[in-house]
């Protein structure tokens, strides 16, 4: 079965109706693309999984958990799920190291020696194991994009959100976030990626979903989908 999977979903803010019957299935390993132009309800589509937004009608299911009201199924899900944003939503006040242990300490109970280990890990892959005592200000933009990657790799998830990742990025600091994610992707995580940068895509993605006004117009592999009709 498909790690995650939307059927009929629809989603409204007040009368507005953002989603409307969205039909989608993420398998596991899989990557998967969503593109469309801005207010089309990809952001809207993605935070729904994590339940960063609640749909109004038809059912999620992440990892086999059913999204309903039980809030501990919102936990198990938010464990199951990492998200990385526009924006990095780094704690400032608190050390590239420290960013990355708060999760494992507070959530997964993890002591010190043993959440520190995992972020300096972490803090390899995205290539930056220099900048662990830094504070965030310290950093470029592109630092700080792959300090949230490390964060939410930390808690170990199963599924990794990307929603617009390098949009808020200088130009020259891109290829540095999407070479991580690309790094990620080859590890065999599955992603789900809300972003414009079609060379990300075409190199990772299994699956290309293209949304508009609230609906999903188009899915197709990404060589079906860069090929001119
Ligand atoms: P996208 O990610 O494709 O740019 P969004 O999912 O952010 O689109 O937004 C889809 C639509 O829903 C837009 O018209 C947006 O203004 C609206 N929307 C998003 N979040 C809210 C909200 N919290 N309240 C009201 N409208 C919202
Ligand atoms: P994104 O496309 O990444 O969601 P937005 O700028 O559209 O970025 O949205 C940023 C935040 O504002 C989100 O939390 C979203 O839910 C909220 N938002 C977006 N559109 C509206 C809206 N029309 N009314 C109220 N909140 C909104």
């Amino acid at each position: 079965p498909p790690i995650i999977e939307l059927c009929h979903v629809d989603k409204y803010f007040g009368p507005f109706q953002a989603l409307t019957d969205i039909n989608f299935a993420v398998r596991q390993g899989e990557r998967v693309v969503v593109c469309g132009p801005s207010g089309s309800g990809k952001s809207t589509m993605i935070r729904c999984i994590n339940r960063l937004e609640e749909h109004d009608a038809g059912t999620i299911t992440v990892d086999g958990i059913l999204l309903g009201d039980d809030t501990k199924d919102i936990r198990a899900v938010r464990q199951d799920v990492g998200m990385v944003f526009q924006q990095f939503n780094l704690f400032p006040h608190l050390t590239v190291l420290e960013n990355l242990t708060i999760g494992p300490i507070r959530v997964r109970k993890m002591d010190k020696a043993a959440a520190e280990a995992l972020g300096r890990k972490y803090l390899d892959r995205v290539h930056i194991p220099e900048q662990a005592d830094k504070f965030p200000s310290q950093l470029s933009g592109g630092q700080q994009q792959r300090v949230a990657i490390a964060r939410s790799l930390c808690m170990e998830p199963k599924i990794m959100l990307f929603d617009e990742p390098t949009s808020a990025l200088d130009p020259e600091m891109i290829s540095e976030v999407l070479e991580a994610m690309v790094e990620l992707a080859n590890s065999g995580m599955t992603m789900v990626c809300v972003t414009h940068e079609m060379g990300f895509a075409r190199r990772v993605a299994d699956k290309m979903v293209f949304m508009e006004a609230g609906r999903i117009v188009e899915t197709a592999p990404p060589g079906e989908f860069f090929t001119a009709p």
